[in-house]
């Protein structure tokens, strides 16, 4: 399976000038809501994540995302693994559990994402779940955008990554393209200005 021509093919390897949600700049951005718009590939990329997860004896009860981007992927995921699917959510900046759900004493929970890039959004999911009496027992995304080491990957996570060393974290791929401080960025230096994804129909 090839993640990159999966991408491709759905136009969601953008190539352009993108304002990223953490304030850095890059040349190109991954729009997973594209790749996942087909439910059929999104149960194909989930069955092949669910299997590596299964593979490594990775025991776990529930699937939790971190909304927006995680949740279908979270979904697709749990739908595979045949587990319980919940999301968190922002409220006011500040991560939360809402609409119901509970997390029961020593319940064993996989993070899901679409993209880990740092995996800031993952790690303040896994806070909660373990603050309500949650266990995580694993990370997983689509795809890893090379900050963050995948499981057995025998690479070292680049200092930027907020995933715990303890945990596993699996993806299908790893896609490597530098990202940039905006007084660093060379489309910038070269007059452009970037844009936030999804703002101009991308
Ligand atoms: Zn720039």
């Amino acid at each position: 399976m090839n993640i990159e021509k999966i991408y491709k093919d759905a136009n969601a390897y953008l190539e352009g000038h993108f304002l990223l949600s953490s304030g850095k700049h890059s040349q190109f951005y991954l729009q997973s809501a594209k790749v996942l718009e087909s439910p059929k590939v999104a149960g194909e990329l989930a069955d092949k994540l669910a299997k590596m997860i299964q593979d490594a004896g990775v025991d776990a009860n529930s699937v939790c995302a971190p909304a927006l981007g995680g949740i279908l992927a979270g979904y697709e995921l749990a739908r595979a693994l045949g587990l319980r699917s919940i999301f968190t959510e922002r409220v006011d900046k500040k991560m939360a559990l809402r609409r119901g759900f509970v997390v029961a004493k020593g319940e064993k929970f996989i993070i899901c994402e679409d993209i880990i890039t740092t995996g800031g959004s993952a790690l303040e999911s896994a806070k909660i779940i373990s603050e309500l009496g949650g266990e995580v027992v694993a990370f997983a995304a689509l795809a890893n955008r090379g900050f963050c080491a995948r499981h057995k990957s025998g690479r070292e996570p680049k200092p930027t990554c907020q995933l715990p060393n303890n945990v596993p974290f699996f993806a299908l791929a790893d896609f490597e393209f530098e990202i940039y401080e905006p007084d660093n960025c060379p489309m910038c230096k070269a007059g452009g200005k970037a844009i936030k994804p999804g703002s101009r129909g991308n």
